[in-house]
Order: structure tokens, then sequence, then C-alpha cells
């Protein structure tokens, strides 16, 4: 039987990617978007895959996408945790509102999203899949919200992995500088000097998370959990 999975945030970069990837494996993958809904339904017309619009942040919007994927799917064997958003500000000029959206986006959507599904997890034996950040694991300058939200999530990934266990398992994935819509806060300078720092000389692409992805998920995996994987070239080990 084929294997089901639930991926947030699908309609743009590394999502995307999973969604191709795990489509393309033989899995029924079904997955989130919010804004870019038209490219979502294409992703989905092309692929296979089923999709709703879903506010992550949003506890309703979270229930109602579940029971919509759930008539569905009935049996998910898997969930990734990857709707994000860019940061770019000091944090003297960071407003309320905006550090807010990083936890809520980030945590407060992994949190809303795992528990409603873990109990469907635990009867397949499934696993949760959490897309952090190096950001998340060193910090970055100008991105403090994300940087916490990022290292929040790596917080969440072990403590659930030892609570989920030995039913379910959590791992997160840490990617380095991944081509996607979200660098398009950087300049290329920026970019230049990041590529430079990287000492397997190039930017990551969204299949290279995809294919971490993939084998995490995977029952090759199956003796590991609560474990950060770096998806960074070598930029930080
Ligand atoms: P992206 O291309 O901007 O995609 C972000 C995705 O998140 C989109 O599908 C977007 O949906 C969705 N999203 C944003 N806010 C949402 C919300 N409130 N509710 C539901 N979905 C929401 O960025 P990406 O680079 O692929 O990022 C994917 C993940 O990787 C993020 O968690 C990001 O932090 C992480 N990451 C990225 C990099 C990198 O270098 N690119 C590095 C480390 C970690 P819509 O487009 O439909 O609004």
């Amino acid at each position: 039987m084929p294997k089901r999975i639930i991926i947030t945030g699908g309609s743009s970069g590394i999502g995307e990617a999973l969604v191709r990837r795990f489509t393309a494996d033989g899995w029924i993958v079904a997955f989130t978007c919010l804004t870019h809904e038209k490219e979502a339904r294409a992703l989905s017309a092309e692929t296979g895959a089923l999709c709703c619009v879903c506010d992550v942040r949003d506890e309703k919007s979270v229930g109602d996408a579940l029971g919509y994927f759930m008539k569905l799917i009935h049996r998910p064997d898997g969930l990734i945790n990857n709707a994000g958003i860019a940061q770019k500000r000091v944090l003297e000029e960071m407003p309320l509102t905006e550090w807010e959206d990083m936890m809520n986006v980030h945590l407060r959507g992994a949190f809303l999203w795992s528990r409603a599904l873990l109990p469907a997890l635990r009867e397949t034996g499934g696993s949760i899949l959490n897309i952090s950040s190096i950001w998340g694991q060193t910090g970055a300058s100008c991105e403090a919200g994300y940087s916490a939200a990022k290292a929040g999530l790596i917080g969440l990934t072990k403590a659930l992995a030892k609570e989920a266990a030995p039913q379910v398992r959590v791992n997160a994935i840490a990617p380095g500088v991944i081509e996607t819509p979200m660098l398009g806060g950087y300049s290329e300078a920026e970019l230049e000097e990041l590529r430079g720092r990287i000492p397997l000389d190039r930017l990551g692409k969204p299949g290279d998370v995809a294919d971490a992805a993939a084998f995490l998920m995977s029952e090759r995996a199956s003796y590991i959990t609560g474990q950060v994987l770096a998806v960074n070239g070598g930029l930080y080990c």
C-alpha cells in the first residue's frame, strides 16, 4: 500500500521539491499553500498531490485542512512541517507583531499540525520531520526572531522524539542556504559572500533537502529519531 504524507507550505521552494519528490517516490501526498494558491493548484494537477489553502498560524484553518485531507488520506504515515517565512531586521527595530509572526508560523504551526496528527501517526508508526535552519543552530544577524523560532523547532523535535517514541519518529533538517524565493531578501553580494564560505562551493538546491527528507521519512531511517540533519554544503559542521 502506498505511504501517505502531509506537507505544509508545498506551493514554493523546498516544499514544492518535497511534493515532487514524494509523489515521484509513489507516496500519496497532501500539501498546503497560503498565498500561492494558483501555483499550488498547478502543482497539484501536475503531480496528483492534493492541496488546500491553510494558514498554519490559525487553529481553525489547520483543523479544516486536516479534516479535508483525512477524508482522502485516512491513515497518514508522515508529516513535514515545512511552512516558513523569512526576516531581515535588527532586533531593536522589530515590531512585536513581526516577532510573533515568526513564532506563530514556525513554532505554533508545527505544534498545531503535530498535535493534530500524532494520534493517527502513532497508529501507523509514522514520522514527523521539521524543517529548521542553519540559523537555528548558529544564529544569524538581523534574523533573531527567525533564528529563535528555528532553534525552538530543534527543541520541539528533540522533546517530541522522546515523547512520541517508540511509535513515532521525529527528526529535523537544518538546511543551509538553499536557492528558493526565500533568498529574495539577500543581495547578490551577500549571496556571493555566503557562497564563498560554503566548502562544497555552491548554494543548495531544494532537491538537496528533498533527498535528505526522503531518507529520513523512509524505513532506512527506522533507528533515527531526535536528530537534526544539516544539509548545508559544509557551511556549518
Ligand atoms: P518559500 O519558497 O518562501 O516557501 C515558503 C512556503 O511556506 C510557501 O509554500 C508558503 O506558502 C508557506 N507559508 C508561509 N507562511 C505560511 C503560513 N502562515 N501558513 C501556511 N503556509 C505558509 O521558502 P523556502 O525556502 O522553500 O522555505 C521552506 C522552509 O525551509 C521554511 O521553513 C524555511 O524557513 C526553511 N529554510 C529555508 C532555507 C533557504 O535558504 N531557502 C534555509 C533554511 C531553512 P505560500 O507561498 O502559498 O504563501
